[in-house]
């Protein structure tokens, strides 16, 4: 038919064993919304890694096409928003969820969760942000809403050669901030500090447990990790300082004190992209524009093949990715 297009789809059997399959599908497959999109980039994060590789209950509808983002440009509406020809960019909502996600030719998504490519970027660009890098501008926002200039002093960024961390590492080093980047790949550290990062810690230095409270040694963070890391990102967090946790690369629990909130009035940021208002994606997406170099995007990002995507999924649950996979369509 002319309407087929190829996606990737992930399918269980009777006794939860998952399969992945590139299979050819028509718009007619295709879930309900009112904005049909030709997907151009996407990109594999960490949540796709847990999506394909199933360790974790990322999908919650069978079969899917996962992928939580992509940009393309907008091949059929009825949303009064959008019409045919305008550039998008979806960052979560569910999709490669609940919905039919990126990993395909084409998308049938609500207008509602869409943004604008921002002016004078690709779709290509905008997947190397893609969602750890928005998430990675939301964290930068919440410590901005919350005081921390770079004034205020030295930034910790955990899981700093991770998507998140890359991009957090680029935008906080052009905005001034002096940043502290954790990482356990002590042979990125050149292409750490390439990115603006001043100092590089290993990530050994916070994975263990530790103290309820310790040396103040930053003002503020962007925490990718979770678990140990957070909670002694938050014992080191000098006074009114602020940590904002979006990720759990080392573990979903927090085995921590309260000693730093009642303490020395630390604050602990919760940070989520995937049903972030309109307004906030808006701000974050124009900042993005802005606020992260070109250049350092281009370094901290590669491109990948469709056929790739499965392979890089595995790669970013093991750690393996550095910065950030875009995938062109
Ligand atoms: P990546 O895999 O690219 O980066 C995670 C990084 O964490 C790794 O590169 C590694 O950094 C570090 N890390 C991995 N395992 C461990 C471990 N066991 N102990 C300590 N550090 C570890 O993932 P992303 O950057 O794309 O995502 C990071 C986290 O943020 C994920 O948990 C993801 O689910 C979450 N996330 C949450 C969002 C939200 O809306 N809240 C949106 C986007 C992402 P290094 O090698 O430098 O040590």
């Amino acid at each position: 038919m002319s309407d087929s297009f190829k996606a990737l789809l992930i399918s269980r059997d009777e006794e939860k064993r998952q399969s992945v399959d590139i299979v050819s599908m028509t718009e007619d497959e295709l879930m309900d919304g009112d904005v049909t999109v030709a997907v151009e980039a996407t990109t594999v994060n960490y949540k796709d890694g847990l999506a394909i590789t199933g360790k974790s209950p990322v999908v919650r509808r069978w079969p899917m096409i996962p992928g939580i983002d992509f940009a393309g440009t907008v091949t059929k509406s009825s949303n009064e928003n959008w019409k045919k020809g305008d550039k998008v960019v979806l960052n979560g909502w569910g999709v490669g969820e609940t919905h039919y996600g990126a990993y395909a030719e084409r998308a049938r998504v609500s207008g509602d969760w869409l943004v604008p490519l921002p002016d004078g970027m690709s779709a290509h660009d905008a997947m190397a942000v893609g969602t750890a890098g928005y998430t990675a501008m939301l964290c930068v926002m919440a410590l901005e809403n919350h005081g921390i200039t770079p004034d205020s002093g030295p930034v910790v960024v955990t899981g700093a050669a991770g998507g998140v961390g890359t991009v957090a590492v680029s935008i906080l080093s052009k905005l001034g901030y002096h940043v502290i980047a954790s990482t356990g790949r002590r042979s990125e550290d050149a292409f750490l500090k390439d990115l603006g990062a001043a100092e590089i810690i290993d990530r050994g230095e916070l994975s263990e447990p530790g103290r309820p409270m310790g040396k103040e040694r930053w003002a503020g963070g962007v925490d990718a990790v979770g678990s140990h890391t957070l909670a002694n990102v938050l014992a080191q967090t000098s006074y009114g300082g602020a940590v904002a946790a979006c990720g759990l690369a080392q573990g979903m629990d927090l085995p921590a004190s309260v000693a730093p909130f009642i303490l020395r009035g630390v604050c602990l940021l919760g940070i989520d992209s995937v049903m972030a208002p309109k307004e906030i994606r808006l701000e974050a997406w124009r900042r993005i524009a802005r606020d992260l170099d070109a250049g350092k995007l281009a370094s901290l990002s590669k491109t990948i093949a469709f056929e790739e995507i499965a392979g890089a999924a595995s790669d970013i649950v093991e750690g393996k990715i550095r910065g950030r996979v875009v995938v062109d369509i």
